[in-house]
């Protein structure tokens, strides 16, 4: 990600001419309000989406495709009301560059994250050697999202075993490959909980998009898939 790469010739997923091959950074949109991850292609994101008022952005950890977003567009007073949460390590790096005035929390594994309609329990997840996370999003029904995956610890796991839909790591086929699992072995892991599950963060390492749907089909079950920008799931 993103899809197709500037000057990219040689890879199919880049040459594809499916809209669904053509990506952004991976960012959820939670409730038209909540914005989970900030990466360079907010703007266009929040455009797509019919510029809805944010109220708070959750991030997941330091990687540029996760916060490289807000010092461009969260800079005006009008955004300055927008909270904050995340790893200590996230906003040490914005401050380094930026002085912002919106209110920061530092969440904490498992902690409760509290908005109205819905809560948000951030999940440690290996990834580096990051401070990183996956949310555990419950309503209705609980979402799992995790767009970056090196290993799931043990505790996570048995937490999301209570989620009924997992959006994960899907930046390649074969891993480990800087931080990231791979399709194959994430897809060995969580193929027993058997949950509708969608692979997200799709990198250039990945057949295009119609053929890996195919192939998580085949290795995994009817309920796997594979998401897509402007995608929109309930819960
Ligand atoms: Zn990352
Ligand atoms: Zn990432």
């Amino acid at each position: 990600l993103p899809l197709p790469r500037i000057n990219c010739q040689g890879r199919q997923i880049c040459l594809s001419k499916d809209p669904k091959d053509q990506r952004l950074r991976s960012s959820l949109l939670i409730d038209n309000r909540i914005l989970v991850d900030c990466g360079p292609d907010v703007y266009t994101q929040l455009l797509r989406a019919g510029m809805p008022v944010i109220e708070a952005i959750i991030f997941t950890h330091r990687h540029g495709d996760h916060i490289n977003g807000f010092k461009l567009n969260f800079k005006e007073p009008q955004t300055a009301e927008v909270k904050l949460y995340g790893p200590k390590e996230v906003f040490k790096r914005i401050r380094n560059e930026y002085k912002f005035k919106n209110s920061a929390h530092i969440y904490k594994n498992g902690e409760a994250l509290d908005f109205d309609a819905f809560t948000v329990n951030p999940l440690k997840i290996d990834h580096e050697g990051l401070d990183n996370y996956g949310l555990l999003i419950s309503t209705n029904k609980r979402l799992f999202y995790a767009p970056d995956i090196e290993a799931i610890p043990k505790i996570t796991l048995e937490v999301i075993k209570e989620a009924d839909i997992l959006v994960v790591d899907g930046s390649i086929l074969n891993g480990p490959h800087y931080g990231h699992i791979g399709i194959d072995r994430l897809l060995e892991i969580i193929k027993p909980l058997n949950k509708e599950t969608y692979f997200t963060h799709i990198g250039i390492g990945n057949p295009p998009h119609k053929e890996l749907v195919k192939y998580v089909k085949e290795k995994g079950g009817d309920n796997f898939n594979v998401a897509f920008d402007g995608m929109e799931l309930e819960i």
